[in-house]
């Protein structure tokens, strides 16, 4: 029995992430906090570019809002949410992320209601990996600050999941959404400051081709909210 047992937890481990600790737990483990709004640079997301980077001609957000560096604990959980199906991390992560929003003063904007987009993922990856991080994380940032969810953009094609750095790569990726053409979702960004979502900022190829394609379809203006970043 005992053995039976040993088997059935290994299976769960390794498909559910049922070995995993309690989120607050792990945060209180790894002495993790979110870094202080104002530490990094609002138009990239870094903390090492020391705000000469030029990054709203690139990334075309009006801001980025983050959680911390995608390092240590930080980069653990978010890479264990995506791998090991950790939902209560994708909660407990989208719930301080919307908070961190609001406190870097990223929301409300004056006078304007907000539209919460998850980056969405190719269907065979939702399917293959049994949960879709950004979605999830969408939903808690929405519910933190009472706005809702709209899913206007698809993923073209699965794409490469490396993103290098560079001009030719954000070209190549600018291809990666296509706009889901009068839709509710599509309609419900009209004029709409959208809060963008994504676990991770590495080269901000992805939030520069979303937000394009946001902006293209007629949303206000574009704020990123992301876990970490690469610094
Ligand atoms: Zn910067």
């Amino acid at each position: 029995m005992a053995v039976l047992l040993n088997v059935l937890q290994a299976a769960c481990d390794a498909w559910l992430g049922c070995g995993l600790p309690a989120p607050a737990d792990a945060v209180r483990a790894a002495a993790w906090s979110p870094d202080a709004p104002g530490t990094w640079c609002a138009a990239c997301g870094s903390a090492r570019c020391g705000g000469a980077c030029g990054a709203p001609v690139h990334l075309g957000v009006e801001r980025v809002v983050r959680l911390g560096a995608h390092d240590g604990a930080l980069r653990g959980w978010v890479l264990a949410i995506k791998h090991r199906r950790w939902e209560a991390m994708a909660e407990h992560l989208g719930g301080a992320l919307g908070r961190q929003l609001a406190a870097c003063g990223a929301w409300p904007p004056a006078g304007q209601g907000a539209v919460v987009v998850p980056v969405p993922m190719p269907p065979m990856r939702r399917w293959a990996r049994g949960i879709d991080h950004a979605a999830m994380l969408a939903r808690e940032v929405a519910r933190a600050n009472g706005l809702r969810v709209a899913q206007p953009l698809r993923q073209r094609h699965a794409g490469s999941q490396v993103e290098a750095g560079g001009r030719a790569a954000r070209l190549a990726h600018a291809g990666r959404f296509t706009w889901r053409e009068r839709t509710r979702a599509a309609r419900a960004v009209q004029g709409r400051t959208v809060v963008l979502v994504d676990d991770v900022r590495t080269t901000g190829a992805t939030l520069a081709a979303a937000a394009a394609l946001l902006r293209a379809g007629g949303a206000g203006s574009v704020v990123a909210a992301v876990v970490s970043v690469r610094e």
